[in-house]
């Protein structure tokens, strides 16, 4: 089994889908692996170190992907030139709306899996790139505030007088969120967050933040049974936004986290609360590659409205590379291992497998996947 790992193309993209570490666990296995030349070079990793470990440096993706059984990326591959027909392809492939860019990888008749849809399941932990990344990325939003953010977090208490701690406000407290509560907390800010789903109230009073939220009988039955939040009614998103209206004016930093999966983020803080911020307060929207939770974030622009910061940085856990592409190495190889067959060391695809199932796009010429228009086995 021949395993490629490619430099992902994109500028904004420094993740890398493999380390020394993850290569030298595939080379046990079996596997011959290939990484591109400068794959790693965004994550402070040089060819050398991928050579040290086992790997074969390629100069060019063509060469890379020749004989490939397996092509591990960061993000879907936006081409397939060069692809061997029949090699399975791992990265995290953002199916949702580019059904297109599916059916061009199944004419390609390549094994598309999607990293973000392995079931939040115990024996899938380990492979859970979507509670990596985010986590990564909740602490980093926090760094990118604290930066932008013209006074201290913590309180001090100096001979020239004390400093106020910060005030930092958490939306949605997912992963990301309870890393950015955590983190808030460690600079010594004075934390509040809110959340749809009840269970989330414990886990953001034990990280010792406040919760706030509208808790009717809609937010007792918010959460799914796959741990996810639902889409809130009109009737509940209007309270909400009277509770977010009175809380936010006192807020130094805001850090937005709230995602629905396979929708378009909510709409939590609006252009009027923005406003009511006090000046040289800031803002950082993690959900801006789905539209964003607050108006006036741009994705991959840091403008000031109103005299408050608004940071909209699609790719954060990018921003902190090399620890992502470690934890993302990991992922995919706990991804990966389970289906090499360990006498003929070849990848063997079980579509009966729960995790296979659940994120196999596209096998055999066709897309497969019962959520894009496949047939489910
Ligand atoms: P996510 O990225 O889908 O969403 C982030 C947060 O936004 C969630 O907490 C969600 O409830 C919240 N949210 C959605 N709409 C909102 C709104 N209108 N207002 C306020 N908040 C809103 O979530 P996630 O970080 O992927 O975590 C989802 C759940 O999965 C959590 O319960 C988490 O603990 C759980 N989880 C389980 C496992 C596992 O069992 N292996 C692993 C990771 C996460």
């Amino acid at each position: 089994m021949r395993i490629a790992v490619l430099k992902e193309p994109r500028d904004d993209e420094p993740r890398v889908a493999a380390t020394p570490e993850s290569i030298k666990k595939f080379k046990t296995l079996g596997a011959d692996v290939v990484v591109e030349s400068g794959a790693g070079a965004g994550s402070s990793l040089a060819d050398e170190v991928f050579a040290e470990a086992g790997a074969d440096i390629a100069q060019s993706r063509q060469a890379a992907l020749q004989g490939a059984d397996v092509v591990l990326t960061v993000r879907r591959p936006e081409e397939f030139s060069g692809f061997p027909e029949g090699a399975a392809v791992v990265s995290l492939m953002d199916p949702y709306g580019h059904e297109e860019a599916l059916k061009k990888m199944a004419e390609a008749k390549l094994s598309g899996f999607a990293l973000e849809l392995i079931p939040r399941i115990t024996r899938a932990q380990s492979m859970d790139v979507l509670s990596s990344q985010a986590n990564l990325a909740g602490y980093r939003a926090v760094i990118e505030a604290a930066e932008a953010y013209g006074r201290a977090l913590p309180m001090m208490m100096t001979a020239a007088g004390t400093v106020p701690a910060a005030r930092v406000f958490v939306m949605g407290a997912g992963v990301a969120g309870l890393q950015a509560i955590a983190t808030a907390k460690r600079l010594g800010a004075v934390v509040t967050a809110t959340d749809v789903r009840p269970a989330a109230k414990e886990q953001v009073e034990s990280l010792g933040g406040k919760f706030i939220a509208v808790e009717d009988e809609e937010f007792k039955a918010a959460e799914t049974a796959g741990g996810y939040a639902k889409e809130m009614s009109a009737e509940y998103r209007a309270k909400q936004a009277e509770l977010v209206r009175e809380h936010i004016a006192k807020q130094d930093i805001v850090i937005t986290t709230a995602l629905i999966p396979g929708r378009p983020a909510p709409k939590l803080v609006d252009a009027e609360m923005v406003k009511s911020m006090k000046d040289g307060s800031v803002v950082v929207d993690l959900a801006v590659e789905r539209g964003g939770n607050v108006e006036g974030v741009e994705a991959d622009k840091q403008v000031v409205k109103d005299n408050v910061t608004l940071i909209g940085i699609v790719n954060m856990a990018g921003q902190i590379a090399a620890s992502a592409s470690a934890l993302l190495a990991r992922n995919i190889y706990a991804f990966v291992e389970p289906m090499v067959d360990k006498e003929t060391k070849a990848l063997s695809i079980n579509r009966e497998d729960q995790i296979v199932a659940a994120t196999l796009l596209t096998h055999g010429g066709a897309v497969v996947h019962p959520q894009f228009g496949g047939e489910p086995v």
